[in-house]
């Protein structure tokens, strides 16, 4: 029976091909999303077994982080940035959990990880939701928890709405603006916790610094950060 469905799903593959969002190849059977080559070879920075990496020392001088981690290089044309584009350009939403899979089970039983309370993602502006219907590293988030066994909470931390027009701002007023644009919904939720904040990818680390710049001011709290990629600027 099982060699009838075998066939039946090799003939339809035939019909339907599935492809890896990361590098466009055929999936073997038990593959899904993301082929095994792609999950061999994108490029790790096991930044959560040492501390003072580099996504740490990012936020030295601009805000207390415990600590820093990223799954992955963002290189240019790289299997990790193909993914993330699907994943929020081209609504491939399937691909945020499963990346968040398959960190956290890197990040399971790591010091890095066990000191994690609870799992908070960094909110996406209501018109990007709103034009893309869901915000990716809420997804990011359902996946590392799955894999983690740590919650994730996605209500204490909001966005604050009404601040989209920064584009008609002088440089010196987005800057300021910065400042307020995310606000805590409900401080009893996440006092005395240790959070783990997250994001698809890390650049300048403005938008985490504004984050838990906000986290911060609630009684007993201590932050960490993670992404899924690390884009130094
Ligand atoms: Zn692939």
């Amino acid at each position: 029976m099982s060699y009838l469905y075998d066939l039946l799903d090799d003939f339809l593959s035939l019909l339907f091909p599935r492809l890896c969002y990361g590098c466009g190849n055929h999936l073997v059977r038990n593959e899904n999303l993301i082929c095994t080559e792609c999950y061999v070879a994108i490029p790790r920075t096991n930044y959560h077994t040492f501390k003072d990496n580099p996504v740490e020392q990012l936020f030295w001088g601009r805000c207390l982080i415990q600590r820093g981690a990223a799954f992955s290089f963002y290189n240019k044309g790289s299997r990790i940035r193909r993914l993330i584009h699907n994943l929020k350009y081209k609504g491939v939403k399937e691909v945020g959990p499963e990346l968040g899979r398959i960190y956290g089970r890197s990040l399971k039983g790591s010091e890095f990880m066990s000191a994690i309370d609870i799992i908070i993602p960094v909110p996406l502006h209501q018109s990007k939701i709103k034009m893309r219907g869901f915000n990716q590293s809420e997804l990011i988030c359902m996946g590392l928890s799955e894999s983690t066994g740590v919650p994730f909470d996605i209500v204490s931390l909001a966005r604050v709405t009404g601040s989209s027009t920064q584009t008609k701002k002088s440089r010196y007023d987005r800057w300021t603006n910065v400042e307020g644009i995310f606000h805590i919904t409900d401080p009893e939720l996440i006092k005395g916790k240790h959070i783990l904040l997250v994001d698809d990818v890390i650049t300048t680390g403005s938008t985490i610094e504004s984050c838990s710049s906000e986290l911060l001011k609630v009684e007993g709290v201590r932050v960490s950060v993670a992404a899924l990629a690390y884009a130094p600027v």
